[in-house]
């Protein structure tokens, strides 16, 4: 073990969605009928060698469809916590994207128990979320979520920010939300300048 994995560390910013283990990310794609293009875990791997920008945002949302039902949320919040857990980490803010998941029939609240589920089975860590939404279901949309996770707040659930297309939907058009965000205790944040640099991006804390 180097150092760097000995020292205890905080983790202040990571999604759940894309920080699932590679093995399991593979059982799951598995579970869903496996896909050609990735017949095993090193061909995996290799998918998740982006390019650009758009080829990050199109490898992301091909592995969304392996996430449908709310035990696949328990298992990559119990697998994602032992990883970090494994790097003596010892705090995580996680970021999740329940908004995105809601068309396979899964609602937030459930979602939110089976991601805390899964992240209660690792006790070598403390982790807390943050409900990323999403800007390109538009306000009224997120308003909805926003206050589906006022109801599982005591899950730990300490923040929500927004992702998705900054160029059409500006943060303008969210007041409405982050207003609404702060009068229930919630921290806000949001996603930016990762269109317009060609690095992996900027994130910018808006308030609190
Ligand atoms: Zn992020």
């Amino acid at each position: 073990m180097t150092w760097y994995q000995e020292i205890p560390k905080v983790e202040l910013h990571i999604h759940l969605e894309g920080a699932i283990p590679d093995s399991a990310l593979f059982e799951l794609v598995q579970k869903y009928g496996g896909d050609r293009s990735v017949p095993d875990v090193n061909s995996l791997k290799e998918r998740f060698k982006y390019t650009s920008f758009s080829h990050f945002i199109e490898a992301w949302s091909w592995k969304n469809q392996f996430l449908k039902e709310y035990e696949d949320f328990t298992f990559i919040a119990e697998k994602t916590a032992c990883d970090l857990a494994c790097q003596n980490i010892k705090y995580a803010e996680l970021f999740f994207s329940p908004s995105l998941f809601l068309k396979y029939g899964l609602n937030c609240q459930e979602l939110t128990q089976s991601v805390r589920k899964g992240l209660s089975r690792v006790k070598e860590i403390e982790i807390t979320l943050i409900a990323d939404l999403v800007r390109d279901y538009g306000e009224e949309s997120e308003l909805i979520t926003l206050s589906e996770l006022k109801e599982v707040k005591d899950l730990g659930v300490i923040g929500i920010g927004i992702g998705g297309s900054e160029h059409e939907f500006p943060p303008e058009l969210f007041k409405r939300l982050f207003r609404e965000a702060h009068r229930m205790g919630f921290h806000t944040n949001a996603h930016a300048g990762e269109q317009v640099r060609k690095a992996s991006g900027v994130h910018c804390l808006i308030s609190r």
